[in-house]
């Protein structure tokens, strides 16, 4: 495949621009990846324990031992790490149901969560939400164009009283046009909830691990959660997700995710552990790449005369990018560019379709070795004004920048 000049003249300056911000991005996947190899050396990793079990999987030393892993990692006291929690939702189902009690308030202080939550905290419609088990919601925003804004949310917290029992923090923007948390707005927005209250704080993690050089849980989050096919994955792990925070809130959570009493104690790794131990250990290499590649997309659709968010050289605290294209024509030439540069499935073309749940057709394109793994570069958005265009991934950042190019030169061709 070759590119239009164009194009390959604004990569050959991206690349060149882009030197000092890769460098830092590079020096923090050198110390992540230091503590990771830190850890699987004070853990003594060694091959019998990729070996799995099946069955009832008691004492599969492999889990038992990643699991310990994670904590370390999140600076936690204790975590699950499970390829048969399905989703980054179901790892949230797993946590939400697992705190909370008939009666109690989960407040969400960064508005609305991520769509796929909504049946979980839910109607009343008798599938067994949150609300249907009589929790209630609250909702309220501290962010801010300029960052968070804590004024006021002490009043907000104090007046739940003692039915209060978590406070929910969704760390990245997910699909909606708010910014992501900074790290330093994340730990100062714990610190400021755990000045004025002991209920359990949330963070829903996904597209935030190995972005920064710390986790929530550092800060003092209870739990944080997320989703394998994303960043602590590394591209390598075929599903799951994972739980980590403080010894009661995980074991509670362990509770819900198999019965209470037996926790973490059982659910056989049927041979995944060598996956999920290998993911981990690419994990912060493998994220830097994505974000090499989100920055490079900002860099060139810029020089295209588009509205990037984040900006080219913004820095990043999740891995998402997107780009406001104006126009159906372009959405989906963007996706097709994307398809078609992409290792798997790169000779079929997307088209947008009525998926349930949306109110407008959506587009996407995903040609990925891990069905819907948005750590591979993927990219979708709903066919509405401004037809903005959601992506993030690259497993390496080499063919990131060509999917990239793919998709730009297909831009510029219908423009
Ligand atoms: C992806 C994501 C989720 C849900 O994860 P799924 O694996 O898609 O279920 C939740 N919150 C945020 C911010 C996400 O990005």
């Amino acid at each position: 495949m070759s590119f239009s000049k164009r194009i390959s003249d604004i990569a050959e300056k991206a690349d060149r621009d882009l030197q000092e911000v890769f460098r830092v991005i590079d020096r923090i996947s050198e110390y992540n990846t230091s503590r990771v190899l830190t850890e699987f050396k004070n853990s003594k990793v060694s091959d019998s324990l990729f070996a799995g079990t099946t069955g009832y999987g008691y004492d599969d030393k492999g889990r038992d031992v990643l699991d310990r892993i994670f904590a370390k990692l999140f600076g936690a006291e204790s975590a699950f790490v499970r390829h048969n929690i399905v989703s980054g939702t179901h790892a949230l189902t797993i946590a939400l149901f697992g705190l909370l009690r008939p009666g109690d308030i989960m407040l969400s202080v960064t508005g609305k969560p991520y769509d796929t939550l909504d049946g979980v905290i839910g109607s009343s419609d008798g599938n067994g939400s949150l609300k249907d088990y009589g929790i209630e919601y609250r909702e309220t925003d501290v962010l801010t164009e300029k960052g968070i804004d804590c004024s006021g949310l002490a009043e907000k917290i104090s007046s739940l009283s003692e039915r209060l029992k978590v406070v929910y923090i969704q760390r990245s923007r997910g699909y909606l046009s708010r910014k992501t948390l900074s790290t330093d707005d994340l730990a100062a927005l714990i610190k400021n909830i755990r000045s004025v209250t002991d209920a359990f704080i949330v963070v829903d993690n996904c597209y935030g691990e190995f972005v920064d050089t710390c986790e929530p849980t550092q800060y003092g989050a209870d739990l944080a959660v997320g989703s394998l096919i994303k960043n602590p994955g590394g591209g390598l792990a075929d599903s799951g997700g994972y739980i980590a925070g403080s010894a009661r809130a995980v074991e509670l959570a362990s509770y819900r995710l198999t019965s209470v009493g037996a926790g973490c104690e059982v659910g056989a790794s049927l041979g995944q552990n060598r996956n999920l131990y290998r993911g981990l250990f690419y994990a912060p290499h493998t994220v830097a790449q994505a974000l090499k590649t989100a920055h490079f997309a900002a860099y060139v659709f810029s020089e295209l005369g588009f509205e990037t968010d984040p900006q080219p050289y913004e820095r990043r605290y999740d891995i998402i990018q997107t780009v406001k294209l104006g126009s159906p024509e372009k959405l989906c030439a963007f996706c097709a560019g994307i398809q078609h540069g992409s290792p798997v499935d790169s000779f079929v073309t997307p088209v947008a379709w009525d998926m349930p749940g949306y109110k407008d057709q959506v587009i996407m394109a995903a040609g990925t070795f891990t069905q819907g793994a948005s750590i591979e570069l993927s990219a979708d958005g709903p066919m509405r004004p401004p037809y903005t265009v959601f992506f993030q991934g690259g497993l390496t950042y080499e063919s990131g920048k060509y999917c990239i190019m793919s998709a730009a030169d297909e831009l510029i061709r219908c423009t």
